[in-house]
């Protein structure tokens, strides 16, 4: 174990984590960031993010593409319903079940802060949106959330962190986007 990985990592995490909380604070969900990604302390997520970290990279990608598949990932994945992959059921109707509205705002502070961690001082705009666009495996996200999504991005482009990323704002764009249109 290099003393460099250890403590590399655990500086991502860490950060990562306070770029939530501060996001989440503005969202309105405070208890959701407070408690965001915890299972990354837990042994199987965090030494794996040691062994393979690089700081640019995500350390469970490098894994993937080494290995095949990421332990940490799919410890974090079964415990963090932030990310749409935990909803993933191949047996329900949906398949891509609607995450709940609590669980969608998280994963758009989580998905921010990740593209303001990884771009430090490179970070703009319209890099949510563009990673966002590019992201093969939308298929496996609710159709109404996808759209969400990408109205939430949009508006972070447009009108800036502030105005998008508050209480009153994001709850309006959920209620278009996934309520309205699911109880019609
Ligand atoms: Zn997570």
């Amino acid at each position: 174990m290099k003393l460099k990985n250890f403590f590399g990592h655990l500086h991502t995490v860490n950060k990562h984590r306070w770029y939530v909380f501060k996001l989440s604070v503005r969202a309105g969900i405070p208890v959701r960031g407070l408690l965001h990604d915890l299972s990354k302390y837990s042994p199987t997520e965090f030494w794996e993010g040691v062994k393979y970290f690089d700081g640019k990279v995500s350390p469970i990608k490098i894994c993937k593409r080494e290995n095949g598949y990421s332990k940490a990932w799919l410890h974090h994945k079964g415990r963090n319903k932030h990310h749409f992959e935990y909803w993933l059921d191949l047996t329900t109707t949906d398949k891509t079940p609607i995450m709940p509205y609590k669980y969608a705002v998280e994963m758009v502070c989580d998905t921010l802060a990740a593209s303001m961690v990884y771009n430090g001082k490179s970070w703009n705009p319209t890099i949510a949106r563009e990673y966002f666009e590019k992201r093969t495996d939308k298929e496996y996200i609710n159709p109404y959330i996808q759209d969400f999504l990408l109205q939430v991005y949009r508006q972070v482009e447009s009108d800036g962190l502030k105005k998008t990323v508050n209480k009153k704002n994001l709850k309006n764009l959920y209620d278009k986007c996934v309520l309205q249109k699911n109880y019609k």
